[in-house]
């Protein structure tokens, strides 16, 4: 088998696509490798033939799959069933065309967000269909469920490496900041920037009190480089930073104010909801096969997604 791989990442225009894109430009191309990071714009994946005629052109032998309808909680309490339908067709096209097209291995993206809502602590790959989802995002997390689903069947009944990594709350450059339908970090980050330019209060919904294990896109895409070329198991690995540093909403909220230089009133509106008060997730697995792997800092990491997000008005999502 020749060592050419040409690699399509779908979804590659978001905020984990860019990550990708950013870690295969900080080390440079490996030698044989091809990379193709698409958008809608170059085929609408809810759709079978555009799917076909992407894979036509591109014809790829590995592909990232990440294009999806992503959402934070307020969008995903909106619009579940829409979720549901539209993520499932884009991944029946995306695994069974790759199939079609002899695609040697994809890797698609889940989230920690479709694990069982009454659980165990910290949860781990081996518990992803233990139990229903957080009702919140029961579309997201059924349709991403079925991809562990199809990538087990397509391995028994095709000997195919189809697999997936398990992704916890990602932020970055290129993220969606808007409040009402992105992820918390992002969505503070804007409200800090608009609070401190309006000179408003800053104001964070809910609580303050639900954890997280946020993850630097820039990471990601690292650890996703090591995927592709390096695992090969058809069960999902979960790529998180260290269970020590999960934090609340509210500290994540205060690295932010320092991030943006906001100096007015901070206030909480609690009267919104909260979600999963935490999802603490294991990531023993990568652990073991990748020991030495070095997280960015939450506290840089937030501090660089601000500066990207100062620098770059024309290209932030809002
Ligand atoms: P973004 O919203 O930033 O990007 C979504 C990408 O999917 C864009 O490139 C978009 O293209 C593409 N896309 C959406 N609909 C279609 C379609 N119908 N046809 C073709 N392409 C489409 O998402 P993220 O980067 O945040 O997420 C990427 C993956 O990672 C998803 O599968 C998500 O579920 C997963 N994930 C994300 C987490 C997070 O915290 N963000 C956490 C865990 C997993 P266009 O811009 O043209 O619309």
């Amino acid at each position: 088998m020749s060592d050419k791989k040409v690699i399509l990442v779908t979804g590659g225009t978001g905020l984990v696509g860019r990550g990708i894109r950013a870690a295969v430009e900080r080390e440079g191309p490996r030698e044989g490798e091809q990379w193709h990071f698409v958008s809608s714009q170059d085929g609408d994946l809810r759709d079978r033939d555009a799917t076909e005629a992407l894979f036509d052109k591109i014809r790829p032998t590995h592909v990232i799959h990440l294009a999806a309808l992503v959402g934070g909680l307020f969008r995903n309490l909106k619009y579940n069933l829409d979720i549901y339908r539209i993520n499932s067709q884009i991944n029946e096209n995306v695994i069974s065309t790759s199939h079609k097209y002899n695609v040697q291995k994809v890797v698609s993206c889940l989230s920690t967000c479709i694990f069982p809502d009454k659980t165990t602590y910290p949860i781990d790959e081996s518990m992803i269909h233990n139990g229903p989802p957080h009702d919140s995002a029961f579309g997201y997390s059924y349709s991403k469920r079925m991809i562990d689903v199809q990538n087990k069947g397509y391995h028994m009944q095709h000997g195919r490496t189809y697999t997936s990594v398990i992704a916890s709350n990602v932020f970055g450059p290129y993220d969606n900041f808007n409040p009402e339908n992105g992820h918390v970090l992002p969505g503070l980050i804007r409200k800090a920037f608009d609070a401190k330019a309006d000179g408003n209060p800053f104001v964070i919904w809910g609580t303050g009190s639900p954890r997280r294990q946020f993850i630097y896109s820039l990471d990601l895409g690292r650890l996703f480089l090591w995927i592709l070329r390096e695992y090969n198991d058809v069960t999902p690995i979960i790529l998180a930073a260290d269970e020590e540093s999960e934090i609340s909403i509210k500290e994540a909220a205060d690295l932010v104010v320092n991030a943006v230089g906001f100096k007015g009133e901070v206030i909480q509106d609690t009267s919104k909801p909260d979600g999963p008060l935490k999802k603490t997730t294991s990531n023993a697995k990568l652990r073991r096969l990748l020991p030495d792997f070095q997280f960015t800092p939450i506290k840089q990491a937030i501090q660089e997604t601000c500066d990207w997000y100062a620098a770059n008005p024309d290209k932030v999502r809002k």
